[in-house]
């Protein structure tokens, strides 16, 4: 149930493991139709998300039109630019379009035969007991119902699957939305077609309890998203009605931004101010018969990129998971529906963690230093130290101990960061040693 990112990905891992599968989707065919966005244009792919594509066949495909971000290029106040990498030389997070991304998948998944779509298919609900599946035809409201052996519900936050879950008295659901909403703004090309700013970095406009961010697309556009509370005294969308208090909010926190975004005005009334949320459940699954993944079950803030990656990530377990029960839908549901959620809860807490990270710390210059030594770390003991932010990003680390080495990590900071005089010559620095090996010699246990 649903063809979106997930929904498409995992349909073509069932097909190519010979299954029959049918896809319903709410929207047109987006081939013909045009994808129809209402979210971000474009999302960062890391590691995970690859992993799983090319288990799709592929990866290669939307490498050639992906663009490495190697790094945070923060703007200040003034309009002064620092580059901060995410990782080593050579990694990088990679921006691919939403709608591209999508349409790449169904066209992969229409291409075996064991496969069907049928667009324009509102799922209403899911009888649990019948494994019975109720649709509206957008045309016409002509009604049908559908019996299958397994249905997945990959049709994203607000899933119509998870839904029919709701009535069963055994099942926990949190929905927890965040104050801040969020509106995208165009930064076109320059004239002669070229980004108007550094294509290979992710920009960052941290103002402490607010932000904007820009990723860039292949046609040398950028797609701006500021994030802000909806509501409050001072620097909220509620506080900015009129074009004055909109170009007035811009001069003062992001002056070198309004020459990239001349439709600055018209975008921000005509953009609607989207709102995000946690959502969580459990359990993911009815007996051995319906499964949720992807956004269904565990829908987060977009503040580590890491929506969508997860929920590819998903698609690659369930696929080794199929390796090693073959067709015993009964163990692989029960082991992925005890494993994988702890993960999920994981990256919920991380992503939401993240955006006091992204809106405040990055300008902050402790946590430079601290990514310095990081990086440094890394460098110096590759076996013992990672930073959190590599774990998640370009690693396969389950999440929950990722989350779990990033505490250890902050506490490891604690004691570097209150060395006396770190701040200058740290590489020279002895104790950073000292403090370093007795953490590790701590953990060893
Ligand atoms: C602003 C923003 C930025 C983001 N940036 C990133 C990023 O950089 N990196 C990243 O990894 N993730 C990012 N994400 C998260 C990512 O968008 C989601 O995690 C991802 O889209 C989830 O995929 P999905 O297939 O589970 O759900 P969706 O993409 O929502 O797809 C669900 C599909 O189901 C269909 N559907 C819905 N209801 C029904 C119904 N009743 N019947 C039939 N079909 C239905 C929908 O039409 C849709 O096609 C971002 C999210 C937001 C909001």
């Amino acid at each position: 149930m649903g063809a979106g990112l997930v929904g498409s990905l995992w349909a073509v891992l069932l097909a190519k493991r010979g299954y029959a599968v049918d896809v319903y989707e709410l929207r047109e065919d987006p081939r013909q139709a045009g994808f129809i966005g209402g979210r971000s244009i474009n999302l960062a792919m890391s590691t995970r998300g690859w992993r799983a594509l090319e288990k799709a066949g592929i990866e290669n495909k939307i490498r050639e039109v992906a663009i490495p971000m190697k790094g945070r290029m923060m703007h200040d106040e003034a309009g002064q630019l620092a580059f901060q990498p995410y990782g080593k030389e050579g990694q990088a997070i990679y921006s691919v379009s939403r709608g591209g991304l999508n349409i790449e998948l169904i066209r992969i998944a229409d291409q075996y035969e064991n496969l069907r779509f049928h667009f324009a298919h509102k799922c209403l609900g899911v009888d649990l007991r019948s494994n019975t599946a109720h649709f509206e035809h957008a045309a016409d409201g002509r009604r049908v119902s559908v019996e299958a052996p397994l249905i997945f519900g990959t049709d994203g936050a607000f899933s119509a699957v998870r839904r029919s879950f709701m009535k069963l008295p055994r099942f926990n659901y949190s929905q927890q939305y965040l104050e801040y909403g969020y509106k995208e703004l165009h930064i076109p090309p320059l004239p002669g077609g070229e980004h108007a700013i550094d294509k290979n970095a992710l920009h960052i406009w941290p103002r402490g309890q607010f932000m904007m961010i820009a990723l860039p697309n292949i046609d040398g556009s950028f797609t701006g998203t500021l994030f802000l509370p909806f509501e409050g005294r001072a620097n909220s969308f509620g506080q900015l009605q009129t074009d004055e208090q909109i170009l007035a909010f811009f001069e003062k926190h992001f002056p070198d931004s309004i020459p990239l975004i001349p439709g600055l005005l018209e975008d921000f009334r005509t953009n609607p101010t989207a709102a995000l949320a946690t959502i969580r459940c459990f359990p993911w699954c009815y007996e051995d018969k319906v499964l949720l993944i992807g956004d269904a079950s565990h829908a987060i803030v977009p503040f580590y990129g890491q929506g969508m990656n997860s929920g590819f990530e998903d698609c690659s377990l369930l696929d080794e998971l199929m390796e090693t029960y073959k067709d015993n839908w009964d163990k692989i549901i029960e082991v992925f529906n005890q494993e994988r959620p702890r993960d999920a809860n994981a990256i919920a807490d991380l992503a939401l963690r993240n955006f006091v990270e992204m809106r405040d710390r990055v300008a902050d210059p402790r946590f430079l230093l601290r990514k310095e030594i990081e990086a440094y770390l890394n460098e110096q003991y590759p076996e013992d130290f990672l930073p959190l932010y590599s774990q998640v990003t370009f690693s396969h680390t389950p999440y929950s101990r990722a989350l779990k080495e990033g505490l250890a990590q902050d506490e490891l900071f604690d004691r570097i960061l209150a060395i006396e005089g770190i701040e200058a010559n740290w590489r020279e620095n002895g104790e950073l040693g000292e403090v370093f090996r007795e953490w590790i010699r701590e953990r060893r246990g």
